[in-house]
């Protein structure tokens, strides 16, 4: 809503002026604030007071109205007499209709950004640890080739929305208890576009907008985590009325491997170890994601031992940089003997515990004894 201007005093004219001394008026103020031959910043915005009083004081019917009411447009305000203190028109109009008011001076009819989009993709614990590049397929809108977004059929253009002026909105006078008071609404002509579309594009049937299926390449770089969201920026939907378009996200998940517990990028597996490496030291191969790597293992090696196999885990995201793979060794204990193996053992046994057979342990005699 706009606020009350004097318009006479923007020009400069007594409120009696002819309209040959407004047009006076109006020619030498506009040599003085034309932008093209005033450099000062601020000479435009005086140039739109006046261009915007001389539209309403050399027009006798916008001047008639103006002069009742106060102001140019249809349907506004009566004189304004107070009452209401200090307020400015647009104050009234926040304080009793706000929300409303608001909304409907805020919104958006200029360019939209378009719509961000997200699309999940499973990879592999390999594809964590090299990195990887996709195809992924995505359903989005984009901008109509034929017309190039504009709606209207090509060679045609959208043209002003004749109820509106282009505004987009228009104003609606309505009875209240404080009186009449005018309320901006959506034009309904254009729906608040400002322009009509007479001839639609064919091919989007006018809303400049298409739906397409495309196969989008996506890097996705060593270290991601499930839940790592990867941003394609402007691989989203088309931005409207000329607007960028949104993003596209790729969010990760991480196919499990039985093998592998994750922490970050450190991983955590579990090997079993013959008894006698345990005992005796020697080298054993292990698992990682993308090779086998040798674990030296120490002579007297205790089972559930972690060994740490440094920058043999995943990469870090973002850094060249690497986690460990941390071993938890078991002993493995052969299930069946050949004779050999046996006869040796005993033999071992009888060394070690001084030619007695170790005795089995009574229940209930454990670390863990109960009370
Ligand atoms: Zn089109
Ligand atoms: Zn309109």
């Amino acid at each position: 809503m706009a606020e009350f201007k004097d318009y006479y005093q923007v020009l400069g004219v007594p409120r009696t002026a002819t309209e040959e001394e407004i047009k006076r008026a109006y020619r030498t103020l506009a040599r003085q604030y034309h932008p093209d031959l005033n450099p000062d910043p601020q000479a435009a915005e005086k140039m739109r007071e006046i261009n915007e009083a001389y539209e309403v004081l050399s027009d006798p019917e916008k001047r008639a109205r103006y002069d009742q009411t106060g102001s140019a447009e249809e349907g506004a305000f009566g004189p304004f007499t107070g009452g209401f203190g200090d307020f400015g028109f647009g104050d009234i109009f926040e304080a009793f209709f706000g929300t409303a008011f608001r909304q409907a001076k805020t919104r958006e009819r200029g360019p939209q950004r378009g719509r961000d989009l997200q699309v999940g993709l499973r990879v592999t614990l390999k594809d964590v640890a090299l990195g990887c590049e996709r195809e992924i397929s995505v359903l989005r809108l984009e901008k109509c080739p034929a017309c190039g977004g504009t709606g209207s059929e090509p060679g045609t253009f959208p043209t002003l929305c004749p109820r509106c002026q282009g505004k987009g909105e228009i104003r609606q006078v309505n009875q209240s208890l404080f009186g009449q008071f005018i309320q901006v609404i959506e034009c309904p002509d254009c729906h608040g576009e400002g322009t009509i579309i007479r001839n639609p594009c064919r091919n989007c049937r006018g809303s400049g907008l298409i739906q397409a299926r495309r196969e989008i390449k996506v890097k996705i770089p060593p270290g991601v985590e499930e839940g790592t969201k990867i941003r394609l920026s402007g691989e989203g939907e088309a931005g409207w009325k000329g607007g960028p378009s949104g993003d596209l996200f790729v969010l990760i998940s991480v196919e499990k491997d039985p093998r592998f517990q994750r922490s970050g990028a450190h991983l955590r597996t579990t090997i079993e170890v013959p008894y006698y490496i345990m005992a005796l030291g020697g080298t054993v191969e292990v698992d990682s994601v993308l090779e086998k790597v040798p674990l030296e293992i120490p002579p007297g090696t205790p089972s559930d031992a972690q060994l740490t196999l440094k920058g043999k885990g995943l990469p870090v995201l973002g850094r060249n940089q690497k986690g460990d793979l941390i071993v938890t060794l078991k002993v493995e204990v052969p299930r069946k003997l050949s004779p050999e193996e046996k006869e040796l053992l005993e033999k071992i046994a009888q060394i070690r515990g001084n030619g007695k057979s170790p005795q089995p342990r009574k229940k209930g005699r454990g670390l863990f004894r109960n009370h």
